[in-house]
């Protein structure tokens, strides 16, 4: 008998799943709003050209490729302490920030919950129903049951702020709170300043620990404005985690460039948090990749690179608030049986928009329109040549269901 005859099938991933039945659709005009990446107007993937420009520099100089330090490299995490802090932040001033490279956002998250798990092994996880799909199947492999704590109200596009409230009170003292710092995953609904300082008190009154994801800095406002969240909770004087991503902001998926910050009390307590954070990682994969973290960080310290950069990101979000613009005018024009207005207000790349797992299954019969079962839709997907094709079928299912 083999070792692995009694293995069973793990579940098969619901977005690979979809990704693999649109490639297999051969209708001309079938569009993927199932994804989580940027699409540029042709429809592809952009390559960066202040990543491009950084990656000619880089090959230019032929370097060696050694291991790197366990934390990754230091001028890469001190860049995106500014990015994530601000450049003036008196906690990195006071050396009480421990930052280190990871395997994109998700390596931080991991990283940062085996780190928590030794810490305070009896602890829940709450994350907002909905959340990134992965961030249960995350928490709940690193050893914490997780919970749902309430966050979208679906009658009216919004927050659920009462709930939230009263869900963030009732979990034990010293939970783990993850929260999605800007462009919520999946609803596109983010708190506003006045909703993060209740949330904020909450968490100070209960003890809890929250650990703040960030993956879409620079597509909601800007670079510093997506950052709000994170100032708060830096100024309110409290422990708390944060993982952040480059991968959208810098179109860089594969590369895996990423990081893990913890806010501490001192320097001195700083240093004790990053040898046991680098323990963590020396166990799982010893030291991070080079190449992504290099780029990102010859173009975070070139002030031309960093211009052409933050020029790019801009024009990524502004193409896609176009799309969502678009989106409603061309469905209130085609006459579609329900308003959308509510798709404008919505930040990042996602939105959840209203349709049922009925009418998303029927957009991908009828028109080769993929979507996810929740109906989030990927509006950086959208584009000027598949616009027409998505509103048209979209009006058509409402009509039909
Ligand atoms: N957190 C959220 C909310 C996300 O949406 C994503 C990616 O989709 C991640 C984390 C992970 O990002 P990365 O691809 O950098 O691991």
């Amino acid at each position: 008998m083999s070792l692995f005859s009694a293995v069973e099938m793990a579940p098969r991933d619901p977005i690979l799943g979809l990704n693999e039945a649109f490639n297999a659709d051969t209708r001309p005009n079938k569009v993927n709003l199932g994804v989580g990446v940027y699409y540029n107007e042709e429809g592809r993937i952009p390559l960066l050209r202040a990543v491009a420009e950084a990656e000619k520099a880089r090959l230019a100089v032929q370097a060696p490729r050694g291991y790197l330090p366990i934390d990754g490299i230091a001028s890469y995490d001190a860049l995106v302490q500014k990015l994530i802090f601000g450049e003036d932040s008196p906690l990195l001033a006071e050396g009480r920030v421990v930052t280190t490279q990871a395997l994109g956002g998700t390596g931080a998250l991991k990283v940062g919950a085996d780190f928590l798990k030794r810490l305070l092994p009896d602890a829940t996880v709450a994350i907002s129903d909905p959340s990134w799909e992965n961030h249960r199947a995350l928490f709940e492999s690193a050893g914490f049951p997780v919970k749902n704590y309430r966050y979208y109200a679906a009658a009216s596009h919004g927050i659920d702020l009462p709930g939230l409230l009263e869900d963030l009170n009732a979990l034990q003292p010293r939970s783990i709170v993850v929260l999605h710092a800007c462009c919520h995953n999946p609803t596109g609904v983010d708190l506003d300043l006045a909703d993060w300082e209740q949330v904020l008190e909450v968490i100070k009154a209960r003890g809890h620990v929250p650990f703040l994801d960030i993956a879409y800095q620079g597509f909601g406002d800007s670079i510093e404005e997506d950052a709000a969240a994170v100032r708060l909770f830096a100024d309110a004087g409290l422990p708390f985690l944060v993982s952040s991503s480059f991968s959208k902001s810098f179109s860089l998926y594969g590369e895996r460039v990423g990081a893990l910050s913890l806010v501490t009390d001192s320097r001195e307590e700083a240093s004790r948090v990053l040898s046991q954070v680098k323990r963590v990682i020396r166990t799982n994969y010893s030291n991070p990749p080079t190449h992504g973290a290099t780029v990102v960080a010859s173009v975070l310290s070139s002030p031309e690179l960093r211009a052409l950069w933050e020029q790019e990101l801009g024009e990524m979000r502004s193409r896609i608030q176009k799309m969502r613009l678009a989106m409603v005018e061309q469905l209130r024009a085609k006459g579609a049986l329900q308003e959308f207005g509510f798709v404008s207000a919505q930040r990042g790349m996602f939105s959840y928009s209203g349709l049922s797992a009925e009418q998303v299954e029927r957009l991908r019969t009828d028109f080769g329109v993929y979507a996810i079962g929740t109906g989030r839709i990927c509006v950086a997907a959208l584009n000027q040549h598949n616009l027409d094709h998505v509103t048209n079928a979209i009006v058509e299912v409402i009509e039909a269901l």
